[in-house]
């Protein structure tokens, strides 16, 4: 599967290095390294070096960076519909990994607006099975962006801390709901309010 492009260059590739990306793009490693000296991995299609791709790019946005946001957004914006369908294939081949991108997408938007402290990965957070606040199962498959009492939420353990590491938590949405922002003294006396009244009958 050599394109013309290999051939006229007579780029040697290792054939069993053959790898594609989440986006369906197929990279292969080069056994010679490019005309910039990187020995990295290609795209299959061109014979284009990653690296030399990413400098580029890099270049590029370092230039032109305000340019290139808004060409981008307009780009976006113009291709929704396959943007959405990417979004879309996505959600379906991957549904956790999507599900932690949309919890990490919302804590970072909150703590931009409260001005709180962020340094999460996907790779920091686990979906439990079952809620560890109420039991509950907790349902992984993302919805069609409807969320259920069952749907997984990032907790944050100390609410003014942020979305830090080792300081969150996934509950189901019920039970970060029903906590909301309020602290343990809070809960607690909620609890035993309602338990004494509920007691005088
Ligand atoms: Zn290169």
């Amino acid at each position: 599967m050599e394109s013309k492009i290999d051939a006229m260059n007579k780029i040697q590739y290792d054939d069993s290095s053959r790898t594609t990306s989440e986006k369906g793009v197929e990279f292969i490693q080069a056994l010679k390294p490019c005309k910039n000296g990187h020995l990295a991995l290609r795209y299959s299609k061109f014979g284009a070096c990653i690296e030399c791709v990413r400098e580029n790019n890099a270049k590029n946005r370092s230039k032109n960076g305000h340019k290139y946001d808004a060409w981008n957004r307009k780009w976006r914006h113009e291709n929704k519909v396959y943007f959405s369908a990417h979004a879309q294939r996505f959600r379906m081949k991957h549904p956790e990994q999507a599900m932690l991108r949309n919890m990490l997408g919302a804590a970072k938007r909150t703590t931009k607006r409260r001005n709180l402290p962020f340094n999460l990965e996907s790779s920091d957070i686990e979906i439990p099975a079952v809620c560890p606040v109420l039991g509950i199962e907790i349902r992984k498959t993302l919805g069609v962006g409807k969320r259920t009492d069952n749907s997984p939420s990032l907790d944050r353990i100390i609410p003014e801390r942020g979305y830090v590491k080792g300081n969150v938590i996934v509950v189901s949405w019920r039970a970060n709901r029903l906590k909301q922002d309020a602290s343990i003294e809070e809960l607690r006396k909620i609890a035993d309010f309602y338990q004494r009244i509920a007691q005088k009958d």
